[in-house]
């Protein structure tokens, strides 16, 4: 007699002699997922060209290629503000329109580091392995050396889940640029097995609310844009980052004014990126205190000099 395992996952049968916790499939999903961080150099194709004396020879670019950037690099071009899911709201203010996607940029990358590092923490110690160091690049090239020993681990499935989750929501949040929608965050409503649904959230502005496609739950949209705000300003960004990231509170801040700020001692970096770069790092709500502080005796100077006429 002989009994089917399914995957915890997604249902296909596992491989029970091999003593299989999680199936192939959802293993290799995880690994093409993987190997999407990092950036990859496509070679130049030869062309063909004229010469000045007419004749004809094959050369490549000069630059030897082009770089297909991963996820890796599209999050942190959306964390600078290239990239947007699309035209800014018109009825609303383009400061306002510009936050949803940096800070989300943020969080998402900031979610994917923790997921990947913790999990290759679980699985480093068991098997006496080097941590990889915690950015995205890095922890992908270490997953994909690890992945096979996961299939046969107690908690392999969990691990594959949450990785491939963290992943694909990283992804999505690229994914959305020609429509309106804006992401909202995660839906945190608990459902029968006791678990979060973790639908996305997405919503097309103006609208008041925002509903989950998965359980149907209705939530606040601005509450769920605070929510991310929340989140946001524990990350640790770059003073260029935390000026995008900033506008969108309605208060304008340059990364100038920041490194002002830094100069007289008055904010200080949390941690640095990693060498060469060795840029610093500093905590988004640390510099929105400052942004906020400085907005008061500004106001106030500008009410003293302009009080509000009565009456006209
Ligand atoms: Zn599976
Ligand atoms: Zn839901």
């Amino acid at each position: 007699m002989t009994t089917t395992v399914p995957c915890p996952n997604c249902d296909r049968a596992l491989d029970v002699l091999l003593g299989e916790t999680v199936c192939s499939v959802c293993v290799s999903d995880l690994r093409r997922l993987l190997e999407g961080v990092a950036s990859e150099r496509v070679p130049a194709p030869l062309v063909t060209v004229r010469t000045a004396d007419g004749s004809l020879v094959q050369r490549r670019a000069i630059d030897g290629g082009r770089l297909v950037p991963g996820l890796a690099m599209a999050l942190e071009a959306a964390i600078r503000g290239e990239l947007r899911h699309g035209t800014s709201v018109r009825s609303g203010s383009v400061v306002d329109a510009r936050l949803p996607l940096v800070a989300t940029a943020v969080y998402q990358r900031d979610e994917l580091v923790r997921t990947l590092a913790s999990a290759a923490a679980a699985v480093a110690s068991a098997r006496g392995l080097d941590r990889p160091e915690r950015r995205l690049v890095p922890l992908a090239a270490w997953w994909l050396q690890h992945l096979a020993g996961l299939q046969y681990r107690d908690d392999g499935p969990a691990l594959v889940q949450q990785m491939s989750t963290a992943l694909r929501s990283a992804r999505a949040v690229l994914e959305h640029r020609l429509d309106r929608r804006v992401f909202r965050g995660r839906c945190d409503a608990v459902t029968e097995s006791g678990e979060a649904c973790g639908g996305a959230l997405y919503v097309v502005p103006p609208a008041a609310t925002v509903t989950c496609p998965l359980c149907g739950t209705e939530y606040p949209a601005d509450e769920r844009r605070l929510a991310l705000l929340r989140a946001a300003r524990a990350s640790l960004v770059t003073a260029t980052e935390a000026a995008r990231a900033l506008q969108g509170l309605g208060v304008a801040v340059e990364p100038a004014t920041i490194r002002k700020w830094v100069q007289r001692d008055l904010l200080h970096p949390r941690a640095h990126t990693p060498a060469p770069g060795n840029k610093p790092l500093y905590r988004l709500g640390d510099v929105e205190q400052l942004v906020r502080r400085a907005a008061v005796p500004a106001a106030l100077r500008h009410a003293a000099i302009r009080p509000r006429s009565p009456g006209a």
